[in-house]
């Protein structure tokens, strides 16, 4: 009685008890501390709070941290106006008002001060408070302007600067480095603008304590990667002191950002492995070797053998294979496809082969039919438009192990198709396949799901590919056959029809092929069709019947005169092909020469990229004419000219994702990548690199992260899928 009395007295006493310097219990209260929803915060309460999480989504004081300054105030330093530039953005200068006076009549009136420093003159310019300014401001005086550059023309100006007399207390006051929070209109109506964020922070650092924003990364990392804390880390990115400072701080958190989404996907990957058994290939037979013997009619290029082994290995494994072809168009997917297949076929399995379109599909039927002449090998075709007796046919002998290949479009993962044998599924163009369809496909497999490869002929930026396929592997063909020549691509406007014209005509004499192009949306599919019948008709007027014949190709077509007309293409019937987007994908005329691109700035850069494809495909000289109205915008200035500069998939997918950014990419949205408070996976590519590097041979050397020095990134992921599963609903 009298001990269990006591041991509550004590139980009750310790934590006032000035006596006991056990950190523990105070450690663990302290750290809820990002937990505290905002409202508690000094200088917000319930009603600022409520506005924070509706309009920022910031809940709490983790929150809070984690909104980060998009850009910086830098009064640090004096610029010289001869070093400044369109891209100057803000800048501080000093110097001497030379002359101020006012411009324009209405809604044009502004006042415009001439302004000079030792290196040059350029204008400071204000459009309200005229009236007021031109009192306040004294010809003659030296003053420190601050402000943002603007280019009109190549003249440089300042729209509203501040303007601060360059007495020796302004000179001499700290320097500025302020941070500046993204914000909304309705933010800043209700006194929560910029600088009231920057005070919330700041009061916000005031209440944390290093030990408040303990490490997440593990002390060897740290020191290796010469990294910040992450305390210094979080201070640094919202009050930097210098330059360096807020370098070194945005370095360490894009890092850290990058690496635990890397840690994750990696762990997925590595966890799927080892779950999803599949069949063991591991023979290379006579379907194989008689193919590369006898019947293969080129030599594999290095990437094509690469990526073979690659596969090859996967398949040993008794794991499902997962592996995504990425290859630039042209490259020879379709062979590696096809050799895979053969792998299956000598390991006693069947396989399939599945595209997005009836043209795609029946090419890749033709064409593998083709090279496997005479090897006894069944290849057939399957789609919607395959019916009746036939259909029932082909089902049967699937079924009963008879058809080895099964080539066609998604009427390959109907129910009614089962195989007898399925080791095998491929692709192709994956990007136009859900998920759903996906598992649909892994069911084919019996009593294993088969192993799959993925092609794909959009070239996916490296970083991003880590992340959107980030638990696939991924194989890359970065070669192209010897012997092809650059596509030549030229940009051309309306004023060049004729000479257009011309080179179309002198190319159908040498007996070459075209393909005219024009875009077509679904929102204004009415106007872009009779754009296209329009194109058409001009085309039928310039090249007249009989002496020409033209083919006319759109996705509101039946299926039956797709075909006819692309048929008639493909024998060289017709010599020229006016079309909509349907031939983007896969199709394949070596003889076809030129590519018109009409309109070519309502085309994205990997659409227009997938379109010059379609040419270069033979071993003539091809071309991709570029044609567009004079006036285009910036943007699409920039896609045409990047055309121009490369033919490479890589480069293109690079440049399109520096210009969309990656949320318009596809397959971004399930990926969780645009939950990224800091990293931007279009110019971080590197640290991401680095990050996955890193995660992986953490995992290679840790798998389930449980060495002490690997008990914090543990922790970590946890709390970031708690954070995950919190349901914030507003
Ligand atoms: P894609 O990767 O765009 O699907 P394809 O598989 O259609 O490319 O191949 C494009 C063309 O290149 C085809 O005509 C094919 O026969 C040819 N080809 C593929 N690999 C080679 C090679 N190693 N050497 C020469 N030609 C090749
Ligand atoms: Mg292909």
């Amino acid at each position: 009685m009298h001990n269990s009395k006591n041991i509550k007295v004590f139980l009750i006493s310790k934590p006032f008890s000035p006596n006991f310097p056990d950190l523990a219990p105070m450690e663990t209260i302290r750290k809820d501390i990002l937990e505290t929803p905002v409202e508690f915060l000094k200088g917000v309460g319930p009603a600022k709070g409520e506005l924070l999480k509706k309009e920022l989504r910031l809940f709490t004081f983790g929150d809070l941290l984690q909104h980060y300054p998009y850009r910086y105030v830098d009064k640090t330093k004096f610029h010289r106006i001869c070093e400044l530039n369109e891209d100057s953005g803000n800048v501080q200068l000093k110097g001497v008002l030379r002359r101020l006076s006012v411009m324009g009549e209405g809604p044009k009136k502004r006042l415009v001060g001439q302004f000079r420093d030792d290196s040059g003159v350029m204008d400071l310019v204000w459009f309200t408070s005229i009236h007021w300014l031109e009192k306040a401001l004294v010809v003659g005086t030296e003053y420190v302007a601050y402000g943002r550059i603007n280019a009109y023309g190549n003249m440089l100006s300042i729209p509203h600067p501040e303007m601060e007399v360059a007495t020796p207390e302004n000179l001499e006051r700290a320097p500025v480095f302020a941070p500046v929070y993204p914000g909304t209109e309705k933010l800043n109506a209700r006194n929560l603008d910029a600088k009231a964020l920057r005070r919330l922070l700041q009061s916000l650092f005031e209440k944390l304590q290093p030990g408040d924003l303990p490490e997440t990364l593990p002390t060897y990392l740290v020191e290796k990667l010469h990294f910040p804390s992450r305390y210094e880390a979080l201070r640094g990115i919202h009050f930097p002191k210098t330059q360096e400072e807020l370098d070194a701080a945005r370095n360490r958190l894009k890092f850290e950002e990058l690496f635990f989404l890397q840690l994750r996907l990696l762990q997925q990957k590595r966890r799927r492995k080892d779950e999803v058994k599949s069949y063991v290939f591991d023979k290379i037979g006579d379907y194989f070797n008689r193919f590369y013997a006898e019947k293969l009619p080129f030599e594999l290029t290095g990437a094509q053998k690469r990526v073979l082994k690659e596969i090859r290995r996967d398949f040993a494994l008794g794991k499902q294979t997962n592996r995504l072809i990425q290859g630039d168009v042209g490259s020879g997917k379709t062979i590696v496809a096809l050799m895979a297949m053969l792998m299956a076929l000598d390991n006693g399995f069947q396989a399939c082969m599945m595209a997005p379109t009836e043209i795609l599909a029946q090419q890749h039927f033709l064409s593998v039919s083709a090279y496997l002449e005479d090897m006894d090998v069944r290849v057939e075709f399957l789609s919607g438009t395959v019916k009746g007796k036939k259909r029932q046919a082909i089902l049967d002998a699937l079924a009963a192990g008879e058809i080895h290949i099964l080539i066609g479009t998604h009427a390959l993962i109907e129910d009614p198709v089962q195989f007898k044998r399925l080791g095998l599924a491929i692709t192709d163009e994956q990007h136009r396949f859900g998920v759903a369809q996906r598992a649909k496909l892994w069911k084919k497999g019996n009593p294993w799901p088969p192993h799959v490869l993925v092609m794909t002929a959009t070239p996916i930026p490296r970083t991003l590919a880590m992340t959107l396929y980030g638990d696939l592997d991924v194989s890359v063909i970065d070669e192209l056959p010897p012997g092809r020549k650059d596509i030549v691509t030229k940009h051309r406007t309306e004023n060049h029809r004729m000479s257009v014209n011309g080179f179309i005509r002198d190319e159908i004499a040498k007996g070459r092929q075209i393909y005219v192009v024009f875009p077509l949306i679904e929102e204004s599919e009415k106007l872009d069709l009779k754009n296209l019948q329009e194109g058409y008709e001009a085309l039928s007027r310039e090249f007249p019947a009989p002496d020409y014949q033209i083919s006319i190709l759109h996705g509101r077509m039946k299926a039956a005169d797709k075909d006819f007309e692309m048929q008639r293409f493909v024998s060289g019937q017709t010599q020229i092909m006016v079309a909509t987007t349907v031939i983007e994908v896969g199709v394949n005329v070596p003889n076809a020469s030129v590519m018109v691109i009409e309109n070519t700035e309502r085309f994205g850069l990997s659409q227009l990229h997938q379109l010059r494809g379609r040419v270069g495909r033979g071993a003539e000289q091809s071309y991709c004419l570029l044609m567009t109205d004079f006036k285009i915008s910036h943007e699409g200035r920039e896609r045409i000219q990047t055309m121009v500069r490369t033919n490479n998939g890589f480069e293109i997918a690079e440049a399109d994702l520096r210009l969309r950014g990656p949320g318009d990419l596809e397959g971004t949205q399930q990926s969780g990548i645009l939950n990224l408070h800091i990293a931007d996976l279009a110019r971080d590519g590197r640290i991401l690199q680095t990050a996955r590097e890193i995660a992986d041979r953490i995992l290679d050397d840790d798998p389930v992260l449980q060495k002490p020095h690997h008990v914090v990134l543990r922790q970590e992921l946890e709390k970031q899928k708690q954070h995950k599963g919190w349901g914030r609903i507003s």
